[in-house]
């Protein structure tokens, strides 16, 4: 399947960092690799960037939306405002949203639909804490936010979905080989009794403090289909590296 390499800015960056944009577009040119590129900055930089990417082989997303399409939400931008900027793509569901904002899977499914609706992919993050994994109920919550994340609507739409151990994010701890191909074959078979053929083909990535030096090995998971990168997508070169590790 074709690999996605995402970064996710969280609330890193200013309108100067176009030259870290510039220097990612200028590094896919050429670049013989079955992989896609996205970044996800944050929304005061989507529209710079989107007009920066245009033609180019680098995507622009963001990282949250609002359910509704419009409407009294003092400070939320709608999924059609995002689309309408030129974003391709919306992170949903990140444990630092679920735990900052209280976002429920619940929530989480009503923004997915928000985001198909509007003509976006969504990428729907499930990941266990520590204790849970500690608990040994790493599958059990795993499995219920995927269930819970995922609409019915979905079916016959594209979306993408990224596992993401909380315990691994931003820490430099990184799950194992064996541990990421278990939670990944766990959510492909979930997917695919939920959503048949469909969910054969959904790219299912992995986050957590990904880098140069690990991509290679995480890539080369079964049914790992890309990452979600957050530290290391700050850095070009970094980046670049994680997404040559793809081909
Ligand atoms: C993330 O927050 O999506 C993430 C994976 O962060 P990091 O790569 O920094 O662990």
């Amino acid at each position: 399947m074709r690999k996605l390499i995402a970064g996710n800015w969280k609330m890193n960056g200013l309108r100067a960092s176009s030259d870290v944009i510039a220097e990612i577009v200028s590094g896919l040119e050429g670049a013989d690799i079955d992989a896609d590129c996205l970044i996800c900055p944050p929304f005061t930089l989507l529209g710079g960037f989107a007009g920066q990417t245009k033609g180019t082989a680098l995507k622009i997303g963001a990282q949250t939306c609002h359910s509704a399409v419009s409407g009294a939400h003092t400070g939320d931008v709608s999924a059609q405002m995002l689309a309408d900027i030129g974003a391709a793509y919306v992170i949903l569901g990140h444990s630092e949203r679920r735990a900052d904002h209280g976002e429920a899977s619940a929530d989480v499914a009503l923004k997915v639909m928000a985001a198909i609706e509007a003509g976006l992919i969504p990428i729907v993050c499930v990941g266990e804490s520590l204790a849970d994994r500690e608990a040994g109920l790493t599958r059990k919550i795993v499995l219920d936010q995927l269930g819970a994340s995922l609409p019915d609507g979905l079916a016959g739409h594209p979306f993408v979905v990224a596992y993401e151990p909380i315990w691994a994010i931003g820490t430099g701890l990184t799950a194992s080989a064996e541990q990421i191909a278990e939670v990944h074959l766990e959510i492909r078979t979930a997917l695919t009794a939920r959503f048949g053929d469909q969910g054969q083909g959904v790219q299912i990535l992995y986050g957590g403090s990904m880098k140069p030096a690990n991509a290679a090995e995480i890539l080369g998971v079964a049914n790992v289909d890309g990452g979600l990168i957050g530290g290391a997508s700050l850095k070009a070169s970094d980046f670049l590296a994680i997404f040559r590790s793809a081909g």
